[in-house]
């Protein structure tokens, strides 16, 4: 594929100089590690998430891995995930010697589908994990309904929906954890980062110290650790990144609301769907297209960049012994396109993603209606 200059970006981080001024500090105090920095930034994030306990870790990855290890989840047992995610929430399953058993999605929104979750419990179903896809809420009623009959954890993949509301609540405390990640296509950016949101103090206790060689006192360790921390210079520029928390979130708001304006009537593609008892924070906004391949080189020609999110897990090499029907994943993953819909993104940008998108459209004859007055 020839190099592109890009007109448009999928995903640009937003930072600025209070970043860096915040990782000067950190580099003044001369303390680069598991300092005053980890502790505020996760103060900020459980309070912003209505959590009591946040505890910050290297990455998502390995965040869903410390909760599974502190949850005690390991060989021999499973743990239902979705396939339409990114691989990671698949594969932290076999970092801790479980294996992942893929279940299909609603194709509205792209979330875990619930009944089909529930045709794939067995008496080894230790846990549920619920990707909230894109930064919408998964269906977390039902999904805590059937974890409780089933006597199993729900865990909450969140990578993609820091601040996210369900029935005006935001998601990190509906099931027994959830993980956030900070990598720089997510809404909020450490470079690398994670984060586990607990309500229960215990595994919150036991994530600190799987984080940290299961160090309970200098050089005392009591349980099999891990060298899990963030840097300080992660958790300052995280710190900083909170405090934008709201302005970001009602700017990807509005991009998302215009983008959908613009890109409604247009006859072969179905924008993104916001159901009405949830707040999307649009991490990603993906649309349904006709023709979708054929509209991404469209879109590459013109120096807008956009990707598939995501090729399911389920049929990744890794997963290649895996025999499992997916068929509304099979079906979404030949038609969904991500577009860009970033924090940087001018008017002129949002029309030009949208503009794109229509004369693609209308070049092969397709329909465009203006959406109705109201
Ligand atoms: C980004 C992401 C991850 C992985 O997070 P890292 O911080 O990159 O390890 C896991 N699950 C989902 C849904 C993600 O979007």
């Amino acid at each position: 594929m020839k190099h592109v200059e890009w007109r448009v970006r999928l995903a640009e981080p937003l930072l600025g100089q209070e970043e860096l001024e915040a990782i000067g500090r950190v580099f003044s105090s001369g303390r680069l590690t598991a300092g005053p920095w980890t502790e505020r930034f996760e103060e900020q994030f459980a309070r912003l998430h209505e959590v009591p306990h946040a505890v910050a870790l290297s990455s998502g990855t390995t965040a869903l891995a410390a909760i599974m290890t502190a949850l005690e989840i390991g060989p021999g047992d499973e743990v239902v995930v979705p396939s339409m995610t990114f691989v990671s929430t698949a594969t932290s399953v076999l970092h801790v010697g479980a294996t992942p058993v893929f279940a299909d999605v609603r194709p509205d929104i792209f979330t875990i589908d619930p009944s089909d979750v529930e045709r794939r419990l067995t008496p080894r179903t230790k846990a549920v994990i619920a990707v909230h896809y894109g930064g919408q809420p998964a269906d977390l009623d039902e999904l805590l309904a059937l974890c409780e009959d089933a006597g199993i954890h729900l865990i909450e993949d969140a990578a993609e929906a820091h601040g996210a509301t369900y029935k005006g609540r935001r998601v990190g405390s509906f099931g027994v954890a959830a993980m956030f990640s900070f990598t720089p296509t997510k809404n909020f950016t450490t470079g690398e980062g994670g984060m586990v949101t607990t309500r229960d103090a215990t595994l919150a206790a036991k994530l600190r110290a799987l984080r940290n060689h299961g160090q309970t006192d200098l050089y005392v360790h009591e349980s099999l650790g891990y060298n899990w921390r963030i840097t300080e210079m992660q958790a300052a520029i995280g710190t900083v990144q909170l405090s934008r928390f709201d302005a970001v979130i009602a700017k990807k708001r509005r991009v998302a609301a215009k983008l959908s304006e613009l890109l409604y009537g247009i006859d072969g593609v179905r924008p993104p769907v916001e159901l009405p008892d949830r707040m999307h924070v649009w991490m990603l906004y993906t649309i349904l297209a006709e023709d979708r391949d054929a509209l991404a080189e469209h879109m590459r020609a013109r120096g807008i960049e956009t990707r598939l999110y995501f090729p399911p897990a389920h049929r990744q090499p890794i997963f290649e012994d895996v025999d499992v029907e997916l068929p509304v994943t099979d079906e979404l993953a030949a038609t969904m396109l991500s577009l860009p819909a970033h924090t940087r993104m001018s008017d002129e940008d949002v029309e030009c993603v949208a503009g794109e998108v229509r004369d693609f459209y209308c070049a092969r004859g397709h329909d465009h209606q203006a959406r109705p007055a109201t």
